[in-house]
């Protein structure tokens, strides 16, 4: 019997990737749903090719031009949030998470709700509601696989070992499209300076996540609530040639990397056919050619987000989906022209200072909608900072 998968964010990166490996084998997949927001054609063709049920557009204004780019089809048209969670209904063994930001979070709940595995890309859902959404899964019968490549890897280095024997957690970094420039220019760096990544080709936002290194931040915490592991046995090092995605050290002293090109397919195809491991289209290392592997600590003035997120491990409770919230806000400004490069860390702990004043971040949001209405709080913060950044 063919697998019923979905993909949510076909469009994007990640979403590419997977609609390419599952293109690939069309008579082993049943596609039910593919989501997408403002690329109506991509994801009209793709969920045309890949004979999808359905295409999903998370923008409501784009509900005319999906129905015309799919007329005549037989794909369903459906557009906005509450499509999106719907779409999450639809029977799946195997749904893709692959929407960027906080808007990932509900339709990821949904399919666990109905013990679906979870291939998890959307990092945010485990950095602000890592808990629940772990509880979720337990709670269900569900599998979560992580995609994010760094947690791949670490979960491939984990297969047959026990977590107890684990005593560090070793994920790299490639140091981001500014790692070369002198810190005193940074300040100064544009968001088309911080979009160019010199090893994977992935979206925008992630892009200058991982210039700004809160993309490496995003995945210490994430580390930490998807590992269980504590924050004081798992540590970032900076690795140029992206070809160490992570390393988990055990109590004998032994040090186990995971290898491979980058290119996401790795992580995706490692989810998508985990238990198994099936060939996939991704170039082989060749160790002799690379020569090189170079490691070096990353210098916490160029990456102030690192200690930012060393603050929010300690913190726990709603610390990291303040962190997330204020993050995605300060890359919205930088990317709108109101704060420079190197302003975004001030904002998101101006955030989280803001924040712990009036309440304990350290008590835990109980709910989704705990989740969404601190998201959406701390998002307000995130832009009275910027404001007031301005005047
Ligand atoms: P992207 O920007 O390329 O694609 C995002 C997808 O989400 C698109 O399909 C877009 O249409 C959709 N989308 C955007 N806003 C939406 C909204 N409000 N509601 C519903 N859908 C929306 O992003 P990406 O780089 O593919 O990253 C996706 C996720 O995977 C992120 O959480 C990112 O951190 C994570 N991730 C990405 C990579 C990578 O290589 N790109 C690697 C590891 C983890
Ligand atoms: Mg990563």
């Amino acid at each position: 019997m063919s697998r019923r998968v979905s993909i949510f964010g076909a469009t994007g990166s990640v979403g590419q990737n997977t609609v390419d490996l599952i293109g690939r084998d069309p008579d082993a997949y049943d596609v039910v749903v593919l989501t997408g927001a403002g690329n109506i054609k991509q994801l009209a063709e793709d969920a045309i090719r890949l004979r999808a049920d359905m295409a999903v557009t998370a923008d409501e204004a784009r509900l005319d031009e999906l129905r015309a780019a799919l007329a005549g089809s037989g794909v369903e048209a459906a557009a906005g949030e509450a499509a999106l969670l719907e779409a999450a209904d639809r029977p799946a063994d195997w749904i893709m998470s692959a929407i960027v930001g906080a808007a990932g979070l509900a339709p990821g709940f949904r399919a666990l709700r109905h013990g679906t595995t979870l291939a998890l890309a959307n990092k945010e859902s485990l950095v602000t509601a890592g808990p629940l959404l772990l509880a979720e899964a337990r709670a269900n019968g569900a599998e979560i696989l992580p995609v994010d490549s760094e947690h791949s890897a670490v979960f491939q280095g984990l297969v047959g070992e026990d977590i107890a024997a684990v005593e560090r957690i070793i994920i790299t970094a490639s140091g981001g499209g500014l790692r070369d420039w002198p810190v005193e220019a940074l300040a100064s760096a544009t968001p088309e300076d911080a979009g160019a990544h010199p090893n994977w080709d992935m979206g925008q936002r992630i892009t200058i996540d991982s210039a700004s290194m809160f993309n490496k931040a995003m995945e210490l915490i994430e580390t930490k609530e998807f590992f269980g592991v504590p924050a004081a046995k798992i540590e970032a090092v900076i690795h140029p040639q992206s070809i160490v995605h992570a390393l988990v050290g055990f109590v004998d002293g032994a040090l186990m990397a995971h290898l491979g090109a980058p290119d996401m397919r790795h992580a995706i195809g490692y989810a998508l056919h985990h238990p198994d491991r099936r060939h996939l289209p991704v170039s082989r290392i060749d160790l002799a050619q690379i020569a090189t592997l170079e490691f070096y600590a990353p210098c916490d003035i160029r990456y102030p987000a690192l200690k930012i997120a060393r603050a929010v491990m300690e913190t726990g409770g709603k610390a990291g989906c303040i962190f997330n919230a204020a993050k995605e806000t300060a890359l919205d400004g930088f990317l709108a022209g109101r704060i420079g490069f190197m302003d975004m860390s001030g904002i998101v702990e101006g955030t989280l200072d803001a924040i712990s004043s009036k309440t304990s971040l350290s008590i835990a949001p109980n709910t989704l909608e705990d989740v969404l209405n601190t998201d959406h709080m701390a998002r307000d913060m995130a832009w009275a900072q910027i404001e007031q950044h301005q005047t």
